[in-house]
């Protein structure tokens, strides 16, 4: 096990003794002055420049580039926001010439909305196409998430919500008394009462305590079970909440007969099942949503992140009509029109339609997979490589001891910081270098992704052997 501070520190000293920075000093001076400027006059809450120490002057595609000109890879892309890489032309374009005619329309029609609005319904399956409507909520996926729980608990009577260990879904009251995480919660009160976290099919580490040989999918059966025990302690249930893959959680894949044995028993009971594609939505795993390649119905999606392409938010919900319960004025905000972000959403759709991106995500998704599992096959401290598309993760271990390491992950995001790339950590205990590259990367870019990885991989493999011979 790597013990705070020495090993850590041993590790962090020797990792600057072998590895040469193709930049030098990161930050570089003029990203340090803004850096240390945000720390004197921004809240503590600030997160992403604490891991990843760089200011950005600009950015274009798949590159930021820092106000000391050096040029980084951004596989975090604004948090799988950017997901055409970051100022796509065509996208600024359209927003451009929304900025002149129309910017905030609170909820009243547009021609903007109006093409926004049929673009995303004819990106769902056929199947459901005619049987969903949209709902705008207030413009994050928090909101979204709020607006799903609310709506539920309007349909159904239900007072609880049933979501899964691992799980993440804002940071709202609502959305994160439904998220998974204790280090964020445990010091807060008055969290939205009866949630309840069932085990998630986490398959590399098991919550019912099987191995992969041995799995009957229990996961699924302790839900199905509980739901039907009239002894199960559990209220009503006004909904089920998912994510197909665990994004914060530590990009955790959920299993096929996992998914449809909830959506069997959700169907059954008549327990709106809501899946949360705020991260997952918009290509990112190689389809349009993920469900559809689960091969099921959900009642509500919630989606945010990607829909303009370009950072400019938006949320909405799709529910299927039999949901439509809402009042006029239930669930407000007044950020519901963001036309900026429409324009550029129709656009985006466009661009990903003619480019066929989502065969994009798939091919080059499986090629950078394929090398991230060799680079598993080569460095012990690599204990996983997990993902769809292009929503890819690598699980970081302590080699000797084969746990979990939070410490050995955040030296390879420095790591690859230094060597022009840009990864996120998260997960369980934070030991999981994620990858949300933006979807229309080639398999030149994606190649450099794996390379940069590599080197980073080696030289955090050779510091732990380094410290412990
Ligand atoms: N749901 C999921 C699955 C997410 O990944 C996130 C953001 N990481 C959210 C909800 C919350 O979105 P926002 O940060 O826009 O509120």
């Amino acid at each position: 096990m790597i013990n705070e501070p020495s090993d850590s520190t041993r590790l962090r000293n020797s990792l600057s003794d072998s590895s040469a920075s193709e930049f030098g000093d990161i930050p570089g001076p003029l990203s340090s002055a803004l850096i240390n400027n945000q720390r004197a006059r921004e809240s503590n809450a600030v997160s992403y420049p604490r891991r990843l120490p760089i200011a950005v002057e600009t950015a274009s595609g798949s590159y930021i580039t820092d106000p000391d000109g050096r040029k980084y890879i951004d596989c975090l892309t604004g948090a799988g926001v950017l997901s055409l890489g970051h100022c796509h032309p065509y996208l600024v374009a359209a927003a451009k010439r929304q900025l002149d005619i129309f910017t905030h329309g609170l909820d009243f029609p547009s021609p903007t909305r109006e093409r926004f609005r049929d673009a995303q319904l004819a990106m769902l399956p056929e199947d459901i196409r005619e049987s969903m409507v949209v709902h705008f909520c207030g413009p994050t996926g928090s909101d979204g998430v709020e607006a799903a729980i609310k709506l539920s608990k309007l349909y159904t009577g239900g007072t609880d919500i049933i979501s899964f260990q691992g799980a993440y879904h804002g940071g709202t009251n609502g959305s994160l008394s439904v998220t998974g995480l204790r280090a964020v919660k445990s010091r807060l009160t008055g969290l939205m009462p009866g949630v309840h976290f069932f085990p998630y099919s986490n398959c590399s580490d098991c919550p019912v305590g099987l191995s992969r040989d041995t799995c009957s999918v229990n996961c699924a059966e302790v839900l199905v079970h509980a739901l039907r025990d009239p002894n199960s302690g559990l209220g009503r249930p006004a909904a089920v909440i998912l994510e197909l893959v665990q994004g914060e959680g530590g990009v955790n894949v959920a299993d096929p007969v996992f998914v449809s044995r909830i959506r069997e028993i959700t169907r059954e009971l008549d327990i709106p099942l809501i899946v949360d594609e705020v991260q997952t939505g918009c290509g990112r795993t190689g389809s349009w949503y993920a469900f559809e390649q689960y091969g099921i119905h959900p009642d509500i999606i919630v989606a945010s992140k990607a829909l303009s392409g370009i950072g400019s938010p938006v949320a909405l919900l799709f529910l299927n009509k039999k949901l439509n319960v809402w009042e006029a004025g239930s669930h407000i905000g007044t950020f519901r029109g963001n036309e900026i972000a429409f324009a550029a959403g129709i656009a985006a759709i466009e661009v990903i339609r003619r480019e066929n991106i989502l065969e994009n995500v798939r091919s080059v998704g499986q090629h950078l997979k394929d090398a991230l599992q060799e680079l598993a096959a080569t460095y012990p401290i690599v204990a996983d490589v997990r993902g769809m598309g292009l929503m890819l993760g690598l699980e970081i271990q302590d080699p000797y001891t084969k746990r979990r390491s939070k410490d050995l992950a955040r030296l390879l995001q420095e790591q690859a910081l230094r060597e022009g790339l840009i990864v996120e950590v998260g997960g369980r205990d934070d030991a999981v270098v994620r990858l949300l590259p933006a979807l229309n990367i080639d398999a030149e870019i994606a190649d450099a992704i794996s390379r940069k990885l590599s080197r980073s991989v080696a030289v955090v493999q050779r510091s732990v052997e380094a410290t412990r011979s």
